[in-house]
């Protein structure tokens, strides 16, 4: 579109327009690809402001803005154009629909409490040969992936599939008129975002809203409160329910699972028929059913319905990180190829990029069915893979092998099947690479990733980086804008693994990095960590590594202080920047506050180190028992803070919160606050929506039949009480399965139930009493995880979260993913 059409489309006001095609809508400036044809919305949420980027995106060649304020740093930017509106959010939706309005074309509209996404990608799966699809990326379904996912439709497109997701009332109004979906599928209807509305009858009303203007509606009727809810909600559009209540448009007779499918047998229009889904659980046969309806409902015939749906494929919905072989971190996307989703894959790729001597490796297969022409695909693929720095590509399949030509300039393989690239002489050169593995499924490319991974230990940590995000954002909901927030990476970020997870926070703007010793600091530098960090306890003999890799010491004592300056001094460094900590009541490291005054007087009497902050450390912020006690630090501290911040000309920061100090008292975040185990998911308030980050999970290796009467176990202390099945798992105490939960104490979750250790903990080994659970060798086991909270392991312990996160031993893999 051109940029002058948009500027009136969404009514800015400007004065000059230059006749340009934008062709990419930017609402992250870190997903910055094409300078030259890209318009950034600066959009402001409760929790960040797109306008602090901005000049940012100048520096990177953006020009195209639109902004709600102009900024005083703006004037700077001499040919920048800014289109000015009052709200930017407003302006991109509006946008988005006039876009969707000129395709006359079927728009499926996907909504409901899970099963989106899934939905989504599986009518891909099942109606690509039919038609040129756009759909959503991923699970882009908010406010803001709306209408970026619609932007994708295009010439090309025959049928577009997108999902849409809410999470408070007067969303899905915006997003009807974005999307305006002629065919309605609604999932179903579960307490997932329940938070903000006040009845699951409400919230169903809500969603409806979706299909105000759609022709058709797909729903499962056997869901009682959805099917009154769409009753009462007078919906216009066609019923096309399934179930098996009796008046459903289409019946289902029966299911009957086996150990790996499940029958089902339909009725449809007065005739039968079967079809057999490669799935168990109930959640898939849900999904299934959306899919085979929509396929009644366009008129395929059912022998092709039944031989589509038994193909149906797992969706992979995250990317993962793992150590490959050789030095090479391996980003696994399995997730369909598509050229919306490879940027966002390339995009994570920059995120983990940060390790300074892994050169960028994509291997990508064929693209499937895009709406675009060949040659327009790859084009459009290899200016995305240009702009990301990426230094080699192996391209796999016939079609991309066609327009090698326009990968030139890169270091470049192409194999007409994976089967010959992996007999390939390249196959053994990769070394000390990052390599994003991005293959449509008919590729098969799990059988590259399975030989460049390295084997994983059975019991891993998993670290979901998402949540890691999104709880990072809800204590930035607790803060004004302008607040600093410094991560406490300490202890491998509370056994979550330091470098990946400051890695993530780095990459979403936190301001400071905390460690406990220089070593910790040292390692995320060499990883190419560049934002500041402090160190809490800088040891003597770690003062030259402080100074090397600019680490930033807190200071606590006049000993301390004093050795800290000799060094500085001998090594002709001046002005280096210090932390000062006060002693407010928590009575561990600190200066208190009768040394104030001497502090003072040593600070003002060298060069050498300069004040950067002052801060405190709360003892009780998370029990309201100590509320006045916690008020009582945070005036000491104040007072301290002043009589310093008095005595030097440079501004001088303040921070005294913790995780649940944000949460209780943020009228004391000052200009920083130290957020710590509420990064994952740690909660001081009851219901704060906070996810959970790190899953501790394991299998089960062997499964044994134990007679009333014997034991399980040294010093025969687990006593079969009654015939028992018995699971031996591969986690013991060495792990960091702490030894008190054995003997019944602590729980396991295993195929949706709980299962009791049963006798003591072993070093490597533990065996848990399975009866009555549906379980085989090899199966999953969550320690902890979405089931087991940590605080819940912790009760067992009799301990307190922080001890369980960081008792995870260095031997357990960490597994890092996004979804
Ligand atoms: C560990 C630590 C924090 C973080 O505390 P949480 O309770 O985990 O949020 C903050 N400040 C200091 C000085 C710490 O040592």
């Amino acid at each position: 579109m051109k940029l002058n059409t948009i500027c009136t489309l969404i009514g800015a006001k400007t004065d000059d327009v230059p006749d340009v095609v934008i062709n990419w809508l930017l609402t992250d400036s870190r997903s910055l690809s094409f300078p030259a044809g890209s318009l950034f919305f600066a959009i402001e949420t409760k929790r960040n402001d797109g306008h602090r980027y901005i000049v940012e995106l100048y520096n990177q060649n953006l020009r195209y803005f639109v902004v709600s304020k102009i900024l005083p740093e703006f004037n700077a930017l001499a040919d920048a154009v800014f289109l000015q509106v009052e709200d930017v959010m407003e302006a991109l939706q509006h946008l988005a629909a006039v876009h969707r309005a000129f395709f006359h074309i079927p728009v499926v509209g996907i909504t409901g409490s899970n099963g989106k996404t899934i939905v989504k990608e599986w009518l891909y799966q099942l109606l690509h040969g039919d038609y040129n699809i756009t759909r959503s990326p991923r699970s882009y379904n908010s406010q803001i992936g709306v209408p970026l996912s619609v932007w994708g439709l295009n010439e090309g497109t025959e049928l577009g599939i997108f999902e849409a997701g809410i999470s408070e009332t007067g969303e899905m109004e915006r997003l009807q008129k974005i999307l305006n979906p002629t065919i309605g599928i609604f999932t179903n209807l579960g307490d997932a975002h329940q938070e903000n509305f006040v009845s699951l009858k409400q919230k169903a009303q809500e969603k409806l809203k979706l299909f105000a203007n759609s022709e058709t509606l797909i729903y499962n009727k056997d869901n009682k409160l959805l099917d009154i809810a769409i009753v009462q909600a007078g919906i216009q559009a066609g019923l096309f329910s399934w179930g098996s209540d009796k008046d459903a448009v289409v019946h289902v007779l029966s299911v009957d699972k086996t150990n790996d499918n499940t029958q089902i047998s339909l009725r449809y229009k007065q005739s039968e028929f079967k079809a057999t889904i490669p799935f168990t659980d109930d959640a898939s046969l849900e999904n299934a059913m959306h899919c085979i309806v929509l396929m009644l409902y366009m008129g395929i015939g059912t022998e092709e319905i039944a031989w589509r749906v038994s193909r149906l494929e797992t969706v992979a919905m995250r990317m993962e990180v793992k150590e490959g072989i050789r030095g090479c971190l391996i980003i696994n996307d399995s997730y369909n190829s598509d050229i919306n989703s490879l940027s966002i894959a390339l995009d994570f790729m920059t995120q983990q990029a940060t390790v300074k001597n892994l050169s960028r490796t994509l291997i990508l297969s064929d693209i499937m069915q895009s709406g675009l022409t060949s040659a327009e695909l790859y084009r459009r693929v290899a200016d995305l893979v240009k702009s990301k720095n990426i230094s080699r590509l192996v391209g796999i399949g016939s079609e991309i092998t066609k327009y090698a030509d326009k990968f030139e300039g890169l270091d470049t393989r192409f194999y007409l099947s994976t089967e010959e690239f992996l007999k390939s002489s390249l196959f053994g050169q990769f070394q000390n690479e990052l390599i994003l593995l991005k293959g449509s499924r008919v590729f098969h490319f799990e059988d590259i990733s399975a030989r460049l991974e390295l084997i994983a230990h059975e019991t891993v940590l998993e670290v979901n980086l998402n949540a890691l995000v999104d709880n990072l954002n809800y204590f930035r909901s607790k803060l004004r804008p302008e607040t600093k927030i410094m991560s406490m990476v300490k202890a491998f970020a509370y056994g979550s693994g330091s470098v990946e997870v400051a890695r993530t926070l780095q990459h979403h703007h936190c301001d400071y990095l905390a460690v406990a010793v220089a070593d910790e600091g040292v390692e995320l530098r060499r990883e190419g960590i560049r934002i500041p960090i402090v160190v809490m306890n800088p040891e003597q003999g770690s003062f030259g590594l402080i100074f090397d890799n600019k680490l930033e010491p807190e200071i606590y004592s006049f000993r301390l202080l004093e050795s800290f300056i000799a060094y500085a001094e001998k090594a002709g460094i001046t002005d280096y920047p210090v932390h000062i900590k006060i002693d407010s009541g928590m009575h561990r490291l600190g200066f208190a506050p009768e040394d104030i005054d001497t502090l003072i007087e040593r600070l003002k009497s060298q060069t050498q180190l300069k004040v950067r902050s002052v801060f405190s450390h709360l003892a009780g912020a998370d029990e309201a028992r100590f509320d006045d006690f916690t008020r009582r630090q945070a005036e000491v501290f104040i007072s301290c803070a002043d009589r310093i911040s008095n005595a030097f000309p440079q501004y001088i920061m303040r921070h005294i919160l913790n995780s649940s100090g944000i949460e209780r008292f943020s009228e004391y975040q000052f200009d920083m606050v130290r957020l710590g185990i509420g990064h994952y998911g740690v909660s001081a308030l009851p219901g704060s929506g906070l996810k959970q980050v790190c899953s501790l999970k394991t299998i089960i290796l062997q499964i044994k039949e134990i007679k009333a009467g014997e034991t399980v176990g040294y010093s025969r202390k687990g006593v079969v009480k009654k015939d028992s099945r018995i699971a031996i798992l591969p986690i013991g105490y060495a792990d960091g399965f702490d030894r008190r939960l054995g003997n019944g104490v602590g729980e396991v979750f295993i195929n949706g139930k709980r299962a009791k250790l049963i006798g003591n903990i072993c070093m490597d080994l533990s065996m848990v009493d399975i009866s009555g659970i549906d379980a085989q060798e090899g199966d999953n086991v969550e320690i902890f995880g979405d089931n087991i909270t940590v605080s819940e392991v912790a009760s067992w312990m009799k301990t307190i979260p922080y001890e369980v996160l960081t008792g995870v031993s260095r031997r357990v893999k960490r597994v890092y993913f996004q979804e």
